[in-house]
């Protein structure tokens, strides 16, 4: 059966169109109940259902058809219930289901681009049925979450990150375009599949990759504008920086792994210092970062500029933060340092570079940081004599053990609090449960979901119809997500807002992002006198999606 209303996701009302509705739509017969139920009705049956379902990946599969079948009920039912669908929506469930989509009954939705197809992008660009594309999210799958190379598998996440752009930040789904650039896959087992819907070939490298990528790029901004915003997600490390370098002035671009992730990361330690017991200035700190690729780098290059605004020279500023790769410190004269870490490759006493690659423990009392950052991907790095040694060096040590997920967190959120005598400032990559603390008091450990950022990020560049994101509109959105968090949450340990508020947050990280864009008259809509309240409700783009 085709029917207009009922086979358009958008228009489809399902259970909810009234007696009215059914007959002005000649649907009178086709639908049921007898009674119209309410959106409140459906989404309660919708969860309802979700929970009578046996696994992660089956719930998965049901809200992408939902979705594919009743929009403003998939969107209603993920704001009213952020906290409980996010993971379901993204991670950590969205990995599972880039490993088995090609095996997968999920409905179609986005648009994927064969190496193939070179010399024609353009034409693949104009299939796609929607004019009006103003976010477009595009990987070329080498490296899916912590899950390696997946090749054309990986559309599940330029889906689920445009997903919570609409969820999250109210961005209409016909204004998101989510692209798989299926360039190859080195991962044997992923084309051994007989299933497998990407191409049966190794990824393409140098020239023909770069030329594939400035074509595709050419192609999207002549027919979508240039200030569609293009985010970069889920590139492989080698690609990743150098495609952010070569294209962050040009075009209207992020990447969330590297940007979205430093913006959230520094929140939480901006948050941190509002912490009786820790030095309040940026500047009186030392950062360890364990781990030096996209998600450390770009926290660190992103507090690099914080210092810069509080009038520290770059020089100066580099020098606060320290790495730790996977061998040993990265200083001044040590062999294999790349060019990304290098900046951060400082001079040290023959001492200190004797004991760099020594472990974590040795280099934590030879640097003596007031804050250890873990985005290694090393499960229980953070060992116990690690953080007491923290403990022992910081009255408040701050703790963030940023790797995902859960598995490979560096402590957990109960480790920081025990071996640091509760005085550890914790914040997660995954979600913890709260801790119960000797002295009775309970610790609820915040996550630093890049969720908090990127959906404001990119309603703020559609507000102000900026032609390129600057670093700076990250250090906005970082000290607004920070300015969120209430007092009583510091209290209880949390670094971070209450996710279930991200419509709000989006809302207020957006006009700064507005203000940023006009401060630097990058806009081109004009956003002066914006308020965040009429921004909440969409009163600035008629037909977003609030609730
Ligand atoms: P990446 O692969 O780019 O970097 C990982 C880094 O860890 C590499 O530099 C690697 O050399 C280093 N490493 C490996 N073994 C090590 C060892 N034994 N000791 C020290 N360093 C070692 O990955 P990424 O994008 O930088 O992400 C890192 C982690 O951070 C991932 O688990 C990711 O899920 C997490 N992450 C969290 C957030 C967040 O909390 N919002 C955002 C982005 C990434």
């Amino acid at each position: 059966m085709s029917h207009p209303v009922l086979s358009s996701a958008r228009a489809n009302r399902t259970r909810r169109f009234s007696h009215a509705e059914r007959e002005k739509n000649n649907l009178t017969g086709l639908v049921h109940p007898a009674h119209p139920r309410t959106l409140q009705h459906e989404i309660h049956r919708l969860i309802t259902a979700l929970q009578g379902l046996p696994d992660s990946l089956s719930r998965y599969q049901f809200l992408m058809h939902v979705l594919a079948n009743d929009e403003q009920l998939f969107f209603a039912a993920v704001q009213n219930n952020v906290r409980k669908l996010l993971p379901m929506i993204y991670t950590p469930t969205v990995g599972e289901a880039c490993q088995k989509y090609s095996d997968l009954h999920i409905p179609l939705r986005g648009l994927w681009i064969g190496i193939d197809q070179r010399g024609r992008v353009d034409q693949v660009l104009a299939n796609w049925p929607e004019t009006d594309v103003r976010a477009i999210v595009v990987s070329d799958c080498e490296r899916i979450l912590g899950l390696g190379d997946l090749g054309a598998n990986g559309m599940g996440i330029p889906v689920g990150k445009l997903l919570l752009y609409s969820a999250c930040g109210g961005i209409r789904p016909e204004h998101c375009l989510p692209i798989v650039l299926d360039v190859g896959c080195n991962t044997r087992s992923v084309r051994e599949n007989e299933n497998y819907i990407g191409l049966d070939r190794d990824r393409v490298t140098g020239d023909e990759y770069d030329d594939f990528m400035e074509e595709f790029i050419n192609a999207a901004v002549k027919r979508f504008g240039k200030s569609c915003l293009i985010q970069f997600e889920d590139f492989g490390n080698s690609n990743a920086l150098r495609l952010l370098k070569k294209y962050r002035n040009k075009l209207c671009c992020f990447n969330d792994d590297i940007q979205g992730t430093a913006a959230v990361g520094l929140a939480g330690i901006l948050t941190a210092l509002r912490v009786d017991g820790v030095a309040s200035s940026l500047e009186d700190h030392r950062f360890l970062f364990l781990g030096a690729g996209s998600a450390g780098i770009g926290i660190a290059r992103l507090i690099v500029l914080a210092l810069q605004r509080e009038g520290i020279e770059e020089e100066e500023a580099l020098k606060k933060c320290w790495f730790v790769d996977s061998r040993g410190l990265v200083y001044n004269g040590r062999e294999n340092v790349s060019e990304a870490k290098r900046d951060f490759a400082h001079d040290v006493s023959p001492s200190v570079a004797q004991v760099g690659n020594s472990g974590l423990l040795q280099v934590v009392k030879a640097i003596k940081p007031t804050a250890l950052v873990g985005v290694s991907t090393i499960a229980g790095s953070f060992t116990e004599d690690v953080i007491h040694e923290m403990a022992e060096i910081n009255e408040r040590p701050i703790i963030f053990a940023l790797s995902n997920p859960t598995s490979k967190s560096e402590c957990t959120a109960e480790e920081a609090y025990k071996y640091s005598d509760s005085r550890a400032i914790f914040a997660s990559g995954s979600p913890f449960p709260s801790v119960k603390l000797g002295d009775g008091r309970t610790m609820v450990p915040g996550q630093g979901n890049n969720a908090y950022i990127f959906p404001g990020v990119g309603l703020g560049v559609l507000l102000s119809q900026t032609t390129s994101v600057p670093e700076s509109m990250l250090l906005a959105a970082a000290d607004t997500l920070s300015t969120l968090v209430e007092v009583e949450q510091i209290d209880a340990g949390c670094m971070y807002p209450d996710l279930s508020s991200l419509l709000d947050i989006s809302a207020a990280i957006a006009k700064a992002v507005c203000e940023e864009a006009q401060r630097l008259g990058l806009n081109q809509a004009d956003v002066s006198g914006l308020d965040v309240n009429k921004i909440r409700q969409g009163m600035y783009e008629p037909g977003r999606l609030m609730n």
